[in-house]
């Protein structure tokens, strides 16, 4: 298959370089058994070089997390092959079961069935708080 042809799916470009695979396990890609491409080095008239992903497959994923990575990054949805959205990720008001409390003391460590869910209380910051402990969110840039 050619992969320059995403019939249904997305096209996430603009990744800084060397972030590609970052993302790529971020999304659990490795788990889907569509066509997946990781480009990595690709030439960007901006930045010089950036890592693109395609994905052959509507995602039941709120790409907007990405935003937590970076923000630069642009999601193209591919509609029958063409492209019919693009943007840019924003930070989502809330994660749920992305990041992992890293606080001891928190209550998730103990009651393992709880959702580890951070609000965003910064958004100028990036900053996420656990809504447990109110601890801050693990850096994952
Ligand atoms: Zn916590």
């Amino acid at each position: 298959m050619n992969i320059d042809t995403i019939k249904n799916g997305i096209v996430i470009d603009h990744i800084k370089a060397g972030q590609g695979m970052r993302i790529y396990d971020f999304l659990n890609l490795g788990e889907l058994d569509c066509v997946v491409a990781l480009i990595k080095n690709a030439s960007s008239s901006k930045t010089g070089k950036k890592d693109i992903i395609k994905v052959d497959r509507v995602l039941d994923i709120d790409l907007n997390v990405l935003g937590f990575i970076d923000p630069n990054i642009t999601i193209n949805i591919i509609k029958d092959g063409e492209r019919v959205h693009k943007y840019h990720p924003e930070l989502p008001e809330k994660m749920t079961n992305i990041l992992r409390c890293n606080n001891p003391r928190c209550i998730t460590t103990t009651e393992q069935e709880l959702p580890h869910v951070f609000i965003l209380t910064d958004r100028e910051k990036d900053e996420y708080r656990c809504v447990y402990c109110e601890s801050r969110a693990p850096a994952l840039k």
